[in-house]
């Protein structure tokens, strides 16, 4: 685990309303039943508390440009964020519509535009086989979540119910209607592992981004979850669980198979072997490949 002042960005989540379902969506559209929409309010209070994080601030969703109000979070991202410091993340659902106030607010190679619509390429992580259920070895176990590639390659985030040490954790915070996160004082960031471990210990168990396994294309019309988190959603009333989409994880992994795994590639991080940061733009930077 890394302190959150070093992660490499903090996004704030406007909206969990999203125009795909993908496969094993780090935010789990699909299963919601409460979707949201932040309040202007609640944006401004999340921007103001990450004022003076040393890297990045991410508008970030479900789909951002759906929040009926982005162009005033754009306004507000302006007035609080340094522009070198922001960035957005769109599948750009209504790209036409924002462009321009888009362009004007974000730096152009901080635009991570995904419209996860190249049927060739895209691979999720699954995320809702929960740890404790495949991996035995408890010791094992902890030590890969000790080293998520999350942590490092990702983000924290902060949803309408407070700050998270991790963007995943946040997802299943909202799914799962856990307690919530920090309260958004000025600084809530300045955190080291030792002062996020009620949440590791509430979120990560559950959770597969940091167990080695193979990728799930993400036009899959199913997630990938296990026992423990099918009870779960089962309880707080999943539509992609109720609907079936989903297979279910009953396998085990030993240290050996995940060795396996890392040594034949295991790059979770990377989505697509290219880069967009507007419609009809692909390119790769060398030795390089981008979520
Ligand atoms: S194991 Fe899951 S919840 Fe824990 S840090 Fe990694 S992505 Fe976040």
């Amino acid at each position: 685990m890394i302190p959150t002042y070093r992660q490499p960005v903090i996004h704030v989540e406007v909206t969990n309303v999203c125009n795909l379902v993908c496969s094993n969506c780090t935010r789990f559209i699909g299963h919601h039943r409460k979707p949201y929409m932040m309040e202007l309010s609640m944006v401004e209070k999340a921007l103001e508390s990450l004022y003076d994080f040393p890297n990045k601030v991410g508008i970030m969703g479900g789909e951002p440009t759906l929040h009926p109000e982005f162009e005033e979070i754009c306004k507000l991202v302006q007035k609080h964020v340094p522009f070198e410091k922001r960035g957005l993340w769109t599948d750009g659902a209504k790209w036409d519509e924002h462009k321009d106030i888009i362009h004007e607010t974000f730096p152009e190679k901080q635009i991570i535009y995904n419209a996860h619509d190249d049927e060739e390429v895209g691979e999720h992580q699954p995320l809702l086989i929960a740890a404790k259920d495949i991996v035995e070895d408890r010791e094992l176990m902890w030590r890969l979540i000790g080293n998520c590639w999350v942590q490092w390659r990702w983000a924290a985030s902060i949803t309408p119910k407070g700050g998270f040490f991790c963007e995943v954790a946040a997802a299943q915070d909202w799914l799962f209607d856990g307690p919530g996160g920090y309260d958004l004082v000025p600084g809530w960031w300045k955190k080291n592992p030792n002062e996020f471990m009620d949440q590791v210990k509430r979120y990560c168990e559950n959770c597969s981004a940091a167990i080695p396994m193979k990728g799930v294309s993400s036009h899959s019309q199913w997630d990938t979850i296990s026992e423990s988190n099918a009870k779960k959603l089962e309880e707080v009333g999943s539509r992609r669980y109720e609907a079936g989409d989903y297979k279910l994880a009953d396998f085990k992994l030993t240290e050996e198979e995940i060795n396996q795994t890392v040594k034949e590639g295991w790059e979770p991080w990377s989505h697509r072997p290219y880069k967009m940061n507007k419609p009809d733009e692909r390119f790769v930077e060398p030795e390089k490949k981008f979520v």
